[in-house]
């Protein structure tokens, strides 16, 4: 196994970090101030065109989309894509000045792998343009969403359209004013095999009958200005050409999403990580306690230590997951893919623990940016499926790999 990123990769880790020094990390205060001012909820930062149209000047436009999609893509595979994310996820949220942030993102994949050449052109090019936002619209408050099979939403044809009924929340993204496409996940069949009943299909978000009931806070904030809300559907009616790929192939199109998705998550948990063992190493070389720096703490230097470790490993096994997406496809990389979503925003929350303890009081405070990185890693556990389901599965995989052989 190659450790070396190839110089192509190195030329571009070199140009993000310049962007991020010259572009980002300078208005990470402000944009927040911005995003936290109850008065101004659901209204995108002002300075975020400008960085866009920067990032897209510089070549670091829709990185995330991988090689296979051609002309659409720029052509990194999922392991070249890896440490541009991490970077990315060091400051919260700023994947959207390059056009590589969830759920944008993996709704594109399913446009670009599943979609009709008119729903790409429709949707896919303005999302790749960052002309337009949308949202993944699967979880459901009345059934224990995890288990996807009980999503209740109804899909149902009628004459040349489809009606859909039902009621969804935590849809993150809706709330944003230029949130325009719905990728809605719904149920179209009541009988047969229980993992071809639902189907995937897209809804203009001004379709008459959708309804946002409420946003939901996050640690008692919304997350704006893309948030994350309850919604109503009822009789909501689309063309039946906006059905993607076909009634009941619902869950094949999820699972095409979920891969790279989960994987995204991982390298920016770990970019957080880093970030806070870097804060945490300079707050504790320059405090004194008890006659020595915190930094000559056996303790503290454990941690430290700790940290570095379970970050490598992570690290490692992230680039693992991503070659053998590369290699073998997302299906056969489905156990490391489902061991990275279990390790790493798990281990972020650890060394976001331990770097909150060796700031004080300042680590549960907006001074540095170790609180906010912490709490994104508690909630990062749940969505695109929480810890328990990535386990179950991977257990399951597993106890079947090691006894199909003989015991020795
Ligand atoms: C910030 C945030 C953003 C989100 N964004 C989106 C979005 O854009 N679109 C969208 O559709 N959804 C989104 N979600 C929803 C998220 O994907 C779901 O919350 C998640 O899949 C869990 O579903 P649930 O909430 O219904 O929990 P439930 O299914 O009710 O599960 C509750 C708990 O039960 C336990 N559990 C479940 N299954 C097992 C098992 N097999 N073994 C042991 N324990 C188990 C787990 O601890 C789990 O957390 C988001 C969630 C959050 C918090």
């Amino acid at each position: 196994m190659n450790f070396e990123h190839s110089d192509k990769v190195k030329d571009l880790i070199a140009r993000l970090e310049s962007f991020m020094e010259s572009h980002i990390y300078p208005i990470e205060k402000e944009r927040e101030k911005w995003l936290q001012d109850p008065t101004k909820l659901w209204q995108p930062w002002p300075g975020a065109d400008a960085i866009k149209q920067k990032a897209r000047d510089a070549g670091l436009w829709n990185l995330f989309l991988p090689h296979e999609y051609g002309a659409w893509s720029p052509g990194l595979t999922n392991l070249e894509y890896a440490p541009l994310a991490e970077i990315m996820g060091r400051v919260s949220a700023s994947s959207e000045f390059f056009n590589c942030n969830a759920p944008d993102t993996g709704n594109m994949e399913v446009l670009a792998k599943y979609g009709t050449p008119e729903q790409q052109e429709r949707w896919l090019r303005p999302l790749l343009d960052g002309a337009i936002r949308s949202a993944y619209v699967m979880t459901e408050p009345d059934v224990a969403s995890s288990d996807a099979t009980n999503i209740a939403t109804t899909i149902l044809p009628d004459g040349d359209d489809y009606v859909i009924n039902g009621r969804k929340w935590w849809i993150s993204g809706v709330m944003n004013p230029d949130c325009k496409l719905l990728i809605v996940l719904g149920r179209t069949l009541s009988d047969g095999p229980k993992h071809q009943r639902h189907s995937m299909i897209l809804v203009p978000r001004d379709t008459p009958g959708v309804e946002i009931v409420r946003p939901l806070s996050v640690f008692g904030t919304y997350h704006s200005p893309g948030g994350h809300a309850e919604l109503r559907f009822t009789d909501v009616r689309v063309p039946k050409e906006n059905l993607v790929l076909g009634e009941g192939r619902g869950f094949e199109i999820a699972q095409g999403r979920l891969g790279p998705g989960r994987i995204h998550h991982c390298m920016r948990s770990i970019g957080q990580a880093q970030r806070m063992l870097e804060h945490m190493a300079h707050r504790v070389d320059n405090r004194v306690a008890y006659g020595r720096k915190l930094s000559e703490q056996g303790s503290i230097r454990q941690d430290v230590a700790k940290s570095f470790c379970e970050i490598e490993m992570a690290r490692l096994l992230t680039l693992k997951a991503a070659d053998a997406m590369d290699r073998y496809g997302n299906k056969v990389a489905k156990d490391l893919i489902a061991a990275i979503k279990i390790v790493a925003p798990q281990m972020a929350q650890t060394v976001g623990d331990r770097a909150i303890q060796a700031h004080g009081g300042a680590g549960v405070s907006g001074d540095t940016p170790v609180a906010q990185l912490f709490l994104t890693n508690r909630y990062v556990r749940l969505t695109d499926g929480p810890d328990e389901v990535h386990m179950a599965q991977l257990g399951k995989l597993k106890i079947a790999e090691y006894t199909a052989k003989p015991l020795r």
